[in-house]
């Protein structure tokens, strides 16, 4: 009888959503039972939350982030296992995350187990993230938006995302034109889609982004490359598109927005695309951080309208200007 190794790290949000990418990318693959032994089929990460009350709110000091990975023995198994060791090393020099625990499990009993713990999470006013196979109380104004768990980006637990979604709940109109810049799972534009707009443009640099964010639109019944809808397509801030968007949401980092304002990547510049009087949605900043980004909208006739925090996380939400700053450059 063979045994699997369960892998686990007890967490908080932000981290879950790094050691989740760990897990992913050494561990990744569908699970398969009948694969060869030590193969990388390990279904990547499995993502359990516990602690709810009744209503499926969290409970203040009961409310826990566990990730898992599971092994299967021999072959890639004992390399699999040291490299997921050592890049939690490195991830516990910058989160603080406990060590991990493992734990021998016989297959019949890990079978579909671990389904019972990702539990529907809500986020926002309206926004209610579920596992496909969850059942959950849905109330007839709520957006209910399907995603797999143990996806790299994007998963609803880290706080930027909930702060963007919180966002767009406030200044998405219906019919509204979108821009998510950096779009990871998909889960920004797939809420901003469902809160009515119109036309919706998700970029991101990473080619796995692109195709899960497809699959993630075509299991939340979002059309793709019509309108209304989410065009998905690799890139970043795209061209030959200013003036056209009502909101913009880039959750990316601090540095990265800071560049991509003043245009230093081989893109236009983030604010281009922004209708005047549109609004930007910025986050992935760390509290300390937020002057840099506040000071590089400035520079770029933006005017900061509100802020959303989580913790370190900040989001700024920025107006830009109707009547544009002449450019004095030569
Ligand atoms: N929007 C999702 C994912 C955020 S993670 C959410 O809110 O949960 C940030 C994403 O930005 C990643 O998928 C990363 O690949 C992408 N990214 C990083 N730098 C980028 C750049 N310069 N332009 C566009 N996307 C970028």
């Amino acid at each position: 009888m063979s045994t699997i190794l369960e892998i686990s790290v007890e967490c908080d949000a932000e981290a879950a959503e790094a050691v989740s990418e760990l897990f992913n990318r050494f561990n990744g693959g569908d699970y398969d039972a009948d694969s060869e032994a030590g193969e990388a089929s390990g279904g990547g990460a499995v993502i359990e939350t516990t602690g709810y009350d009744d209503f499926n709110e969290p409970i203040a000091g009961e409310f826990r982030i566990v990730v898992k990975t599971y092994i299967k023995p021999g072959g890639r198994g004992a390399q699999i296992r040291r490299q997921i060791e050592e890049g939690l090393w490195f991830l516990s020099r910058i989160y603080p995350i406990p060590e991990p625990q493992f734990r021998e499990l016989r297959e019949e009993d890990w079978a579909n187990a671990w389904k019972r713990f990702y539990k529907p999470l809500r986020v926002g006013r309206r926004v209610l993230l579920k596992p496909s196979w969850e059942q959950a109380e849905i109330a007839p104004e709520d957006i209910v938006v399907e995603l797999d768990p143990g996806m790299a980006f994007g998963t609803g637990l880290h706080p930027s995302t909930r702060l963007c979604i919180a966002a767009l709940e406030d200044h998405v109109q219906p019919g509204d034109a979108v821009l998510d810049v950096g779009t990871g799972s998909g889960v920004l534009a797939i809420v901003a889609h469902k809160l009515g707009a119109a036309a919706i443009v998700a970029t991101d640099i990473d080619p796995i982004a692109v195709e899960v964010t497809q699959e993630n639109a075509a299991r939340n019944q979002v059309p793709l490359h019509t309108h209304p809808g989410i065009m998905v397509a690799q890139g970043s801030v795209p061209a030959g598109v200013a003036n056209r968007f009502d909101v913009v949401v880039a959750n990316i980092l601090a540095e990265v927005l800071v560049k991509l304002f003043d245009g230093e990547y081989s893109y236009p510049p983030l604010a281009e695309p922004l209708k005047p009087g549109g609004v930007l949605i910025l986050a992935g900043i760390i509290e300390e951080r937020a002057e840099m980004v506040v000071e590089a909208a400035q520079r770029h006739g933006c005017t900061p309208i509100d802020r959303k925090q989580e913790g370190d996380w900040v989001a700024l939400i920025v107006r830009k200007q109707v009547a544009e700053i002449e450019d004095h450059g030569g």
